[in-house]
């Protein structure tokens, strides 16, 4: 099986999916949001940050999430809240601010921060005034680290010039600009109307003050979508030259976004469609220069993702692929995600309870899981399988002194049928490499390993997006 993705045949891919399009998780974390639990609460997070282990040379990856958004995306599933209201903002920094003391004051020793990511919600929803407060809050309690990096996620549609001086004047050095299609049909029917005139302006405003690097997000699989309709938006993309881009597949989960159930009574592409459209993508991207880092997420050879990619350093944690192997993640607001070494934990969701919970007990864990050995050993073969595209069984064995095939005997044999279909190569050992069609489909083969997953699908109700 050849390792050039530019040599696969759409024709062999799209035979594979009636096996292969199924529910399954991303893997932005392993054990997978839907097994935490509310028996692990506040005192455990807390007991989770004064680990005796960590010094004041390990660094920290801070997460903060802006909530707000000025009107509804009919794809969106992210946590959010829609308003207009301008005095949301003013409570929700002062309650940020309570929670950064409180979990600043649990971590044992001061430790500084390498990654700053803030996501939403619409992060520039914030004034750039308020911009500036948020971060210099954050940089009080986590001084940055030299070379920090240190990113934002974008409405094209909100984010003014005063915005961008804000941000740059606080240290940002990445910007992600939402975008998902620029064709006025689809735009519409996921009522989110953004010029391409205004997103260019904004990467030109954005270069010229000084950020080093500029992301799109892009969305194929909504509704009216159609393979030459998305080469249109990609012409515009790469005029426009980012240097990431995040090509996310549609995940149609309508028990948590009620609001995309509108989408089935439009043109929303089946599996084979959305393969269609997405390897048609992959193609133009690979042309373009662009490195293809895996999932759903491409960059330029330069970038330090495509360079990390080649030194197998890559990982992934709930931001997406990243560079910062084995950071603690604190994330903050509300249903913020914070993963430690040892557990995960999760902060309200809804804006009036994280209020609250912040309120009375400076934290605001609402659930999270405490990961068992085996879990541990699990996330390592996850991990590498979705970010390296390959499970060495040497390193499996010096990381957890045991037998990796051996071990895992029962799963190397439920990835049978995904080697007869040329999507992984086993060896004796156990080790595994996934082709180059296996990386299409690199959530199925993961999938093997998820000790979780057989009762979750089992239980007669959804939990996840379809792997395509
Ligand atoms: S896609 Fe972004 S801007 Fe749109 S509703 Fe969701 S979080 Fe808000």
């Amino acid at each position: 099986m050849s390792d050039d993705l530019s040599a696969l045949d759409l024709e062999r891919v799209q035979a594979l999916l009636p096996v292969y399009a199924m529910e399954g998780p991303r893997y932005t974390s392993y054990p997978t949001a839907p097994v935490w639990s509310e028996d692990y609460g506040v005192d455990d997070f807390r007991g989770e940050l004064a680990r005796e282990d960590a010094g004041p040379d390990d660094g920290l990856s801070i997460y903060a999430h802006v909530p707000f958004c000025r009107s509804l995306c009919h794809y969106c599933a992210c946590n959010k809240v829609i308003t207009r209201k301008p005095e949301l903002p003013l409570r929700y920094l002062d309650s940020i601010e309570r929670e950064l003391d409180a979990v600043a004051e649990a971590v044992r020793v001061p430790r500084p921060a390498t990654q700053v990511h803030w996501g939403g919600g619409t992060p520039t929803y914030l004034t750039p005034q308020q911009v500036t407060r948020l971060h210099g809050a954050v940089r009080a309690r986590f001084p940055m680290a030299p070379g920090a990096e240190i990113s934002i996620e974008v409405d094209p549609r909100v984010t003014t010039s005063e915005h961008v001086a804000a941000l740059r004047e606080s240290g940002f050095n990445r910007i992600s600009m939402g975008v998902q299609d620029f064709e006025p049909k689809v735009q519409e029917a996921i009522h989110r109307v953004q010029s391409y005139e205004e997103t260019a302006e904004l990467v030109v405003q954005s270069r010229a003050a000084g950020f080093e690097s500029v992301n799109f997000d892009l969305i194929y699989g909504l509704p009216y979508q159609t393979e030459e309709s998305f080469g249109r938006t990609l012409d515009r993309v790469l005029d426009v030259s980012p240097d990431r881009l995040a090509l996310y597949s549609y995940a149609h989960v309508t028990w948590v976004a009620k609001q995309q159930r509108g989408f089935e009574r439009k043109d929303l592409p089946p599996a084979e469609a959305k393969m269609r459209i997405f390897f048609s993508a992959l193609r133009r991207l690979l042309d373009a220069g662009y490195c293809f880092i895996g999932l759903d997420h491409f960059a330029k050879p330069e970038d330090e993702l495509s360079r990390a990619l080649e030194e197998r350093t890559l990982r992934r944690n709930f931001m997406g692929h990243t560079t910062q192997a084995g950071v603690d993640l604190l994330g903050f607001g509300p249903s913020a995600i914070s993963e430690l070494r040892g557990s995960y934990a999760q902060s309200q969701r809804d804006l009036g309870a994280w209020h609250e919970a912040v309120a009375t007990t400076g934290v605001a864990t609402l659930r999270g899981h405490r990961l068992s050995g085996d879990d541990v050993e699990r996330r390592f073969i996850i991990g590498r399988i979705m970010c390296l595209g390959e499970l060495r069984a040497a390193e499996f064995e010096a990381e957890f002194a045991k037998p990796f095939a051996a071990g895992y005997a029962r799963e190397l044999a439920a990835l049978e049928p995904a080697a007869r279909d040329g999507l992984v190569e086993c060896s004796d050992d156990g080790s595994l490499r996934v082709t180059a069609l296996g990386r299409l489909l690199v959530r199925n083969v993961a999938m093997a390993f998820d000790a979780y997953l057989p009762q979750q699908l089992g239980a007669g109700r959804p939990m996840f997006s379809k792997t395509v």
